[in-house]
């Protein structure tokens, strides 16, 4: 049994030391953190059952990993320790227990703070000034970020307080500075950040404090270190730091009783999504600080205070089928058939499992009983299949090597994960590029959705753009009224729809045009550069479009995949033609407006509006949508059961108003 159990012990150790190394230091988890956890619970109940593996060398033993080469090292005078995790009520009624055990008292007050998910960080102030940064490292020794760190702005340079003090906190990238960098990195063809903690470690970490100035990553203070502080509880030090001009949680809470604090994280859990940063738990802090004194460190962390962990929102299924997808650019995307499952109150049927890689890397085959998560917002991701719940007949499932739709050979590039139809003509791609063409970023045609985009492809009516604006002509012989699920008056209004899209701005059409990689951000940029359609067609027929790398956003193999578009002659002559056909608007020069620069923030739900549709239209009076309240915040408009947003709008003073109101004054204006 010890020799089994030994072996997985050994198995574990290396499994989760790897990963930590591509966490810690080259800020790209390879697993989620859900799966990192579950393997790290599994590593300590081994040791708990066998003590003696827990040797110096366990994943359980060390906080951290150790430093990059690449940076100076910082001894750090007081180690920066890891936090002990609980997952469960009975974990933390066990902590509470065992504090209450450790120093005598009957009664202990916790403080309760969120559990940031950034990176710890360690800034030193000598007389008041700020003389060193550094990450936690390994606990004991850290990386000099020093330059990195100066260039946050919520980050005091100087505070007042002399002597030698260190100020400990986390580094976070808030959402929306999140979104941003990922819009960016995507327009530039880069590797996306998974979530804002591996943005903000790759920002932070980075050689050049140039590139982590750009990036916007804010610090968030929790604890104060000075040998002439007299510092009697956390509450004390969480007040000391915002007066000294530290930004600090706002969500923070003194429970006196388990009631409180299971409520408190309760609370949170619901908040998560509203916060301005991700947050992956509660820390729970005895708050009397002579009591942390008493009970002191366990090898990886202090024993009075410990992390409970919100759960990931995870569930199990079974695969009914694996399907690939042609998408507008030809791109073969499987996907898996999911029977229904309530994952963190939503219902999820589908998952993407992205690439032929992915597959053979998970062996997910057809009729699998699966773990699927969905983390935040971001489309729900198959962990891994279930081996021991595998049917005795399962095989492996086998990626089809021709056009599930056009029956061409499929195409993988060299050093490409993606595998591609590469025929124009593939009717799957034919009709991807129209229900782009008609989507509301672009021609915005109404009853113009997927399914009639396919009916009218698949009778021939509609094989071309083009066509679009010439159905009504077409259907003195086509008779489209007379078809099921039709009617006269849809037709009709259908008619009415196209007539109301030929009025299109220059920034929709290119973006209708459905050039790879030139999206609704690019082509509003592309618009703004030319103002003009016709300056645009000149730009393309006398091929000076090289000329758009001077926009910031912009970049190289954009415009390849511009230049590449349009030397395919027939796409030259469909712009041709539709310019023909459609009134293009010259591009918004955002006038200036009451609204211009200003940012708008939506909270709640909105009952006329879709997010998308109010965002487009604070964006066309030349303000800004954000997604987060601060102080420079113009306006909030408040929708039904709005939360935390509404709250702090109110507490900063930041005016407030409801749909309705937001209605009338874009009437107005
Ligand atoms: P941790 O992140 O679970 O907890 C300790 C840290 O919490 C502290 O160092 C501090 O930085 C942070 N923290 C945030 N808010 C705080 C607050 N208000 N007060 C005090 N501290 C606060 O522990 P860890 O040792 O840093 O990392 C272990 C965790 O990291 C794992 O549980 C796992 O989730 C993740 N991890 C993931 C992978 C992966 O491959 N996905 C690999 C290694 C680690």
């Amino acid at each position: 049994m010890l020799a089994e159990k030994k072996k997985r012990h050994a198995e574990l150790s290396k499994l989760l030391s790897n990963y930590s190394r591509q966490y810690y230091i080259f800020d790209d988890p390879s697993v989620s953190d859900a799966e990192y956890d579950a393997l790290y619970q599994e590593l300590l109940a081994i040791e708990d059952e066998y003590p003696q593996l827990a040797t110096k060398s366990s994943p359980s033993q060390k906080v951290g990993a150790k430093v990059s080469k690449d940076f100076q090292k910082v001894f750090h005078k007081q180690k920066m320790l890891s936090l002990e995790n609980a997952f469960n009520e009975e974990d933390i009624q066990d902590f509470i227990d065992k504090v209450k055990k450790l120093t005598g008292k009957s009664e202990i007050e916790f403080m309760l703070e969120p559990k940031l998910d950034g990176l710890s960080a360690s800034i030193m102030y000598r007389d008041g000034i700020l003389v060193q940064a550094s990450t936690r490292g390994d606990g004991a020794i850290g990386e000099d970020v020093t330059e990195n760190v100066k260039t946050l702005n919520n980050v005091p340079k100087r505070i007042n307080l002399s002597g030698n003090i260190e100020i400990r906190g986390e580094v976070v990238m808030l959402k929306k500075d999140f979104e941003q960098l990922n819009e960016q990195r995507r327009l530039n063809g880069e590797k996306l950040f998974s979530n804002p903690r591996n943005a903000a470690a790759g920002s932070l970490r980075q050689l050049d404090s140039h590139i982590t100035a750009q990036r916007k990553l804010t610090f968030f203070a929790y604890s104060i270190i000075g040998e002439s502080l007299n510092l009697t509880s956390q509450q004390e030090i969480l007040q000391i730091l915002r007066d000294l001009g530290f930004t600090v949680s706002d969500k923070i809470k003194l429970c006196r009783n388990q009631e409180e604090a299971f409520d408190f994280y309760k609370t949170m859990e619901q908040q998560r999504s509203d916060l301005e940063y991700d947050i992956d738990g509660v820390v729970y802090k005895t708050n009397d600080l002579s009591l942390q004194k008493q009970m002191g460190n366990a090898t990886k962390y202090p024993r009075h205070s410990i992390a409970y962990k919100f759960p990931a929102q995870k569930a199990q299924t079974t695969i009914l089928d694996i399907v690939v997808q042609v998408g507008r650019t030809g791109n073969i995307t499987p996907v898996a058939e999911l029977a229904p499952v309530n994952v963190g109150g939503v219902i999820v049927s589908r998952a993407t499992l992205h690439n032929k890689d992915e597959i053979e890397k998970k062996d997910i085959r057809v009729g699998d009983r699966v773990v699927v998560q969905r983390a935040g917002d971001v489309i729900p991701q198959i962990l891994h299949p279930i081996i021991e719940q595998r049917p005795s007949d399962s095989v492996p499932f086998i990626f089809p090597t021709i056009c599930p739709c056009c029956g061409s050979e499929l195409v993988s590039e060299e050093e490409e994960v993606a595998i591609k139809c590469e025929n124009l003509d593939c009717s799957a791609q034919l009709v991807e590029k129209l229900i782009h063409f008609v989507s509301r970023q672009a021609f915005n045609i109404e009853g113009l959705g997927e399914q009639n985009i396919k009916f009218l492809f698949n009778k021939g009516i509609v094989k071309s753009p083009v066509d679009i604006f010439h159905l009504q002509e077409k259907n003195q012989q086509y008779h489209l009224e007379n078809e099921d699920g039709w009617g006269k008056q849809s037709v009709e209004n259908l008619f009415q729809s196209i007539e109301i899209a030929k009025n299109i701005g220059l920034e929709k059409f290119i973006n209708a045009l459905g050039i790879p990689q030139i999206g609704r951000a690019a082509s509003v940029l592309i618009a703004r550069f030319y103002g003009t359609f016709s300056n645009f067609m000149n730009a393309v027929e006398q091929d000076t479009v090289s000329e758009l790398i001077t926009i910031n956003g912009i970049g190289d193999s954009m415009i390849q995949d511009l230049k590449n578009f349009f030397k395919i002659s027939n796409n030259l002559e469909v712009m041709r033609k539709l310019s023909a056909v459609v009134s293009i608007q010259d591009a918004q020069t955002t006038e200036e407006s009451e609204w211009t620069g200003k940012s708008i923030v939506f909270t709640g739900t909105l009952s006329t509006l879709s997010r998308d549709e109010a965002k487009e239209i604070v964006e066309k009076l030349g303000g800004k949508a954000s997604s987060s309240v601060s102080a420079k915040t113009y306006l909030v408009v408040a929708g039904k059961n709005a939360g935390s947003k509404l709250e702090k709008a109110k507490n900063l003073g930041v005016k407030i108003i409801s749909e309705q109101e937001f209605l009338e004054m874009i009437q107005e204006g």
